[in-house]
């Protein structure tokens, strides 16, 4: 990967995990603080129905008293109120004059998650928003347009937060379904632990355990993803004018996933993207990132300049040595004839791995040339061609970063 490249990348990465931090410290803190609020109502119920620190099943049973009712009404309308757009999310009112005891403490369990669902999806927005303008910015640096070219406010940045991207569902929409699955496992767990006989001490610390740690996973794993697809995106966007490749990059991923490995260093169309498929994410808790791929770059500086105008000339150089890999290209090698070369032997598959990525990636202009440097992996591998499908290798060198690229 360009050094420049890299370092901006992993910029953008540490600037999201830091706030990612922040952001999930603040949720942890509302989660437990929302807990409490519960835990106070099921306290409640066993001062009023229980006997002996136990509820005896069946007085839950009875019908929901005249001021409980009240006030799950006002929990209602002041959500309602709250979020007029998510009215036809709550209960019809007759249906709580129904209600027995049980019920009427999962009605207000159902509530409070569709609250914290609200809350969830107004923090998270939040962080993509910013997230999304930081990665688009940090691509325009590259090009030369400056830090701050977008604001968050910019409809570009908003574009693609909160948009479908996997299995056709937005990060709003996933939240839902969480915290809704969430509300039924705690509701479950509530009349379970009632019909068991469980005390107030023991059923409230199998409901925080729940409820804590399932809010937490489900956030952390969901911000985190997010932010990967978001990252990816925006930083994409600036690009998709004036490139046509990228290579998926795991650099810097401290955990690898073998569906990472597999992808990294594979070359697709950047309009043939689609997140989760063959663009970050690939997987919950997938961090991979792209770099940009340009078989010519003598070629891109020409196209660049006919597109902007000979006055981006100096632009396009700098683009140039922003994304370009430099390796050392052994430029001797070029001057003796393929047969004075020895044949490199690889390990198994090492060679497959090198002969597939030759196949699927080599230009036709590279086809027609003798010897051919590529790229592959940690790799250089000097190759001379035979015919399509046919190649020996003739040099192999760790890419160095070190060494310029010749403009
Ligand atoms: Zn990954």
């Amino acid at each position: 990967m360009n050094k420049y490249w890299k370092k901006r990348t992993d910029e953008l990465k540490k600037w999201a995990s830091k706030n990612e931090n922040s952001l999930n410290k603040r949720l942890s803190k509302y989660y437990e603080k929302e807990f409490s609020r519960l835990d106070k109502e099921i306290a409640a119920y066993y001062t009023k129905y229980g006997k002996d620190n136990v509820i005896e099943y069946r007085t839950l049973l009875e019908k929901l008293p005249d001021e409980d009712i009240k006030l799950l009404m006002e929990k209602i309308d002041d959500f309602v109120y709250k979020y007029p757009k998510y009215a036809h999310l709550v209960p019809v009112r007759e249906s709580i004059y129904k209600l027995n005891r049980l019920e009427g403490l999962q009605y207000s369990i159902i509530m409070q998650q569709h609250e914290m669902a609200m809350k969830d999806q107004e923090e998270v927005t939040e962080y993509l928003n910013n997230l999304a303008a930081k990665s688009a910015n940090t691509s325009m640096e590259a090009m030369g347009f400056g830090k701050n070219f977008y604001s968050v406010n910019d409809q570009i940045v908003k574009n693609f937060v909160d948009t479908p991207w996997s299995n056709g569902e937005s990060f709003s929409t996933r939240i839902w379904n969480n915290t809704n699955k969430l509300a039924n496992y705690l509701n479950t767990d509530l009349a379970q632990g009632f019909a068991r006989g469980d005390s107030y001490a023991k059923l409230t610390s199998a409901l925080r355990n729940r409820f804590i740690k399932v809010s937490k996973n489900d956030a952390y794993r969901l911000i985190y993803t997010e932010g990967t697809y978001v990252m990816a995106e925006a930083t994409m966007q600036p690009f998709t004018e004036d490139f046509e490749q990228y290579r998926i990059s795991t650099v810097g991923d401290g955990q690898v996933c073998p569906v990472c490995k597999e992808m990294s260093s594979k070359v697709f169309n950047i309009g043939d993207r689609q997140a989760g498929i063959n663009f970050p994410p690939f997987h919950p808790w997938c961090r991979c990132t792209f770099e940009i791929v340009v078989d010519d770059w003598d070629k891109w500086m020409d196209d660049y300049v006919a597109r902007h105008g000979q006055s981006n000339q100096e632009r396009s150089k700098s683009i140039i040595e922003n994304f370009s890999m430099k390796f050392p290209l052994d430029l001797q090698m070029f001057s003796k004839r393929p047969k004075d070369y020895d044949t490199i032997i690889l390990p198994k598959k090492e060679y497959a791995h090198v002969m597939s990525e030759l196949n699927t990636n080599l230009t036709k202009e590279q086809l027609k040339q003798k010897i051919v440097s590529k790229p592959i992996g940690d790799y250089i591998y000097t190759i001379e061609v035979i015919e399509f499908g046919n190649y020996r290798i003739i040099g192999k060198k760790l890419i160095d970063e070190t060494v310029g690229r010749k403009l």
